[in-house]
């Protein structure tokens, strides 16, 4: 599959608003904001979606994905309020770059 945006993003080809930055994780700041904080945190490798994902070989990776959540939240002084994680996956799901990211939304209380 292509190469997505968010790979430009990993190699500073293009600006982002870089929150966290790890050997296998990065985190900025989405674009277009759905709620007080809304920051995506994607792996550097390239996994197009959750689709690719299982646990035999990705645990280590996933387990750095949460690690990466928790100390934003900290960060953003959200942790203890709660924040919203969403993968979102394929068509159906919303999903519209193909390169896995999650979202960690907070700062207020989330309806649906
Ligand atoms: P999804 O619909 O789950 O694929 O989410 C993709 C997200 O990426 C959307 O919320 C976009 O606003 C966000 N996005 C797209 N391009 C950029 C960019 N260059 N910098 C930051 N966020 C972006």
């Amino acid at each position: 599959m292509a190469e997505t945006i968010f790979s430009k993003i990993i190699r500073k080809e293009i600006p982002a608003k870089i929150v966290f930055e790890s050997d296998t994780v990065l985190a900025f700041h989405d674009i277009h904001p759905k709620a007080p904080v809304h920051i995506l945190i994607i792996p550097k490798i390239e996994i197009p979606s959750a689709r690719e994902i299982n646990g035999r070989e990705h645990a280590q990776l996933l387990g750095d994905l949460f690690d990466a959540a928790n100390q934003i939240a900290e960060d953003f002084g959200v942790r203890e309020n709660g924040f919203r994680l969403i993968f979102n996956c394929g068509p159906d799901g919303g999903q519209e770059v193909y390169h896995l990211h999650m979202h960690l939304l907070a700062g207020k209380k989330l309806g649906f």
